[in-house]
Parts: C-alpha cells; sequence; structure tokens
C-alpha cells in the first residue's frame, strides 16, 4: 500500500482571520515564525460584516470593517504571513505535532493559536430557519440594501442591534427596534442617536415569538412580556442581533471550556493543552471588541513564540 503523504508540517498555525487571528499572524510574521493562517470562510470575521468602525484607535472618523480587515492581512503579509482560504474540518490535539485537517489539507504544527470567533445567536422561533436569506438576516451590512424603502424590525437591545438599527435607517423606510426589556444593554452615544432618528420606533417589553410569510417576511408576532398581550406587526424584513456564541466545535471533548462553551484561556492566553493558545471572542466572553480581540491576538502570539523558544 502506497504511504500517505506526510501532513504539510507548520511551526505556528492560526485558526480564523478576524481581528484577533490577523493581529497574532502580524505577530507571529514579525517573530520569523512564517505562520499559516487558516480562514475559515471569510477574511475579518463578524467585523468585517460591519459597516464602520468607529472605536479603532488610529481611525478618528471611522473605517469600514472590511477595509481594517485587508490592512491587517496586508501588515501581516509584508512580515511572512501566510494565509490560505480553507475552512478547518478537525483537529487533534492530543499528541504533538498537533493536526489540523481542512477541506483539502492536513497539516501539523508546533503550535496554535484558535481565533474562530463567534457567530449569531438565533431567535429560535417558527418561521425563522426558513425564511433566513427571504427577509431573515443577521446582517445589516450585507442585507440592508435589498430593504430599501420597506420596513423591517430589528431584534435585540445591545449595541449590535442599535448600531445595526441605524445603519438600516439608510435604506429603510422604517426600523422598529424589539426589545425584551424596558431599558437598553446598548451604550448611551448609541441611544442618544437612536432617540433622535425620525425613522425608528422602539418597542420596548416585548419578544418576537413567529415570523411569518409565504416565501418571504410579511409580519411578526409579537407578545408583550408585561401584558401578555400577543400582536401582529407586519414587515417586511427581521434583523437578529441578540449576541453571539463562540465557535468551538473542533474542540469538544478536547479543551475545557466553561459552561457557555467559551474555551478556557489561563494569563498567559494558553488553553488547557500546553501549546494551544487562544484569542479574541472564542475565549473571551466579556469584552468583544476589535481592539480587545487584536490585543488578544497579539499577547497569544507573544506567548506562542515564547512557548516555541522553549521546545
Ligand atoms: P449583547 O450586548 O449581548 O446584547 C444582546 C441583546 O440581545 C441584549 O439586549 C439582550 O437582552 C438581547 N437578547 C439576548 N437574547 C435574546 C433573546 N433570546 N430574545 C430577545 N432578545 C435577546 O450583544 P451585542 O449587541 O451583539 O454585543 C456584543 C458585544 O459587542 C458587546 O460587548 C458590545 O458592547 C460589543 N459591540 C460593540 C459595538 C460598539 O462599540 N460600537 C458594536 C457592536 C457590538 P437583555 O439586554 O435583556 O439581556
Amino acid at each position: 500500500m502506497a504511504n500517505e503523504a506526510a501532513p504539510q508540517h507548520e511551526k505556528v498555525i492560526i485558526l480564523g482571520a478576524g481581528p484577533a487571528g490577523l493581529v497574532a499572524a502580524l505577530y507571529t510574521a514579525r517573530a520569523e515564525l512564517a505562520p499559516l493562517i487558516l480562514t475559515g470562510m471569510e477574511l475579518g470575521g463578524q467585523v468585517s460584516l460591519t459597516n464602520t468602525v468607529e472605536n479603532y484607535p488610529g481611525f478618528p472618523e471611522g473605517i469600514s470593517g472590511t477595509q481594517l480587515s485587508e490592512l491587517f492581512q496586508h501588515q501581516a503579509e509584508r512580515f511572512g504571513a501566510n494565509f490560505e482560504f480553507d475552512s478547518v474540518t478537525a483537529v487533534d490535539l492530543k499528541k504533538k505535532p498537533f493536526i489540523v485537517r481542512t477541506y483539502s489539507k492536513e497539516f501539523s504544527a508546533d503550535t496554535l493559536i484558535l481565533a474562530t470567533g463567534a457567530s449569531p445567536v438565533k431567535l429560535n422561533v417558527p418561521g425563522e430557519e426558513l425564511l433566513t436569506g427571504r427577509g431573515v438576516s443577521y446582517c445589516a451590512t450585507c442585507d440592508g440594501w435589498f430593504f430599501k424603502n420597506k420596513e423591517v424590525v430589528v431584534v435585540g437591545g445591545g449595541d449590535s442591534a442599535l448600531e445595526e438599527g441605524l445603519f438600516l435607517t439608510r435604506f429603510a423606510s422604517k426600523v422598529r427596534i424589539v426589545h425584551r426589556r424596558d431599558t437598553f444593554r446598548a451604550g448611551a452615544i448609541l441611544q442618544k442617536r437612536l432617540a433622535e432618528n425620525p425613522k425608528i420606533e422602539v418597542i420596548f417589553d416585548s419578544v418576537v415569538e413567529k415570523i411569518n410569510g409565504d416565501g418571504k417576511v410579511s409580519s411578526v408576532d409579537l407578545r408583550n412580556v408585561k401584558t401578555k398581550a400577543l400582536t401582529n406587526l407586519p414587515t417586511d424584513g427581521v434583523f437578529v442581533f441578540i449576541g453571539h456564541n463562540p465557535n468551538t466545535s473542533l474542540y469538544h471533548g478536547q479543551l475545557e471550556m466553561d459552561e457557555r462553551g467559551f474555551l478556557k484561556v489561563n494569563g498567559n492566553m494558553e488553553t488547557s493543552i500546553p501549546g494551544v493558545f487562544a484569542a479574541g471572542e472564542v475565549g473571551d466572553p466579556v469584552y468583544k471588541q476589535v481592539i480587545t480581540s487584536a490585543g488578544f491576538g497579539a499577547a497569544a502570539a507573544i506567548q506562542a513564540s515564547r512557548y516555541l523558544e522553549g521546545l
């Protein structure tokens, strides 16, 4: 029987290309480790779906999420980072070197930096799955344009819901923000902008119980959580921004996680297996900012190069 080809060996493989992965790429590249970055489905992760990032230092007028990600990538490439646009299907962390499989190849690595980020939480109500892409969306930047002069509902009360709701007023004739409580979680600046925007209407103390439509969204059933009253609200679209779950399914049974599925990391950004580091939202249930993910990426890279020096 012919020998199977040996896996392609790397000193450092970074899983994911959001701010954490891209900054880990820059730092490990500058440590002359020629990191390989397996980007997953898209470069930039969640920030690439953000229209304007206004709180990343150095860009006082704001910058688009896509542009910021491309700048991060170019900077890392300048120092020797290698990008492969492939998704990881499995990792084997039980022996060293670690094994990483993608759709097309198998790799081995002395150290890994896991930066696989997080994905939007679903409402889990009838109609949501069936009508996703037919009026139900989790990305205003991607789909806002389709709602020119139409009416949309935005679900959530955090920064994402308010920021994306405000962005949607560029297209939609009416944006109704549906929030389950009577106070927003979002920051004060966004709340002020919301109050000043005539296209926005806020519906507090309410949850979407059902999304209706035959082939495309036509209405939502809203339940007032205080009065228990059920109303039908006609709408052309439903944008859901109710938080994110960490993308950790690849590591189940191999790495320690908290009760919500976030990877546990120590002060050295190391997971429960030495040599496997994690950065960004995959291990951060608290901050979830571009700047903090970028910072965690730098820290994980510094620790990964120290680990390699010690080998
Ligand atoms: P988040 O802060 O966790 O807010 C989620 C919102 O969805 C909350 O208002 C929550 O209600 C609501 N919610 C959760 N589950 C729900 C359900 N099943 N049904 C209805 N509503 C539900 O999430 P996020 O807005 O995506 O923000 C995530 C992180 O990114 C935060 O740290 C945020 O500060 C950051 N972020 C920052 C910016 C910015 O600085 N410009 C922009 C976007 C995101 P409750 O309030 O009742 O819990």
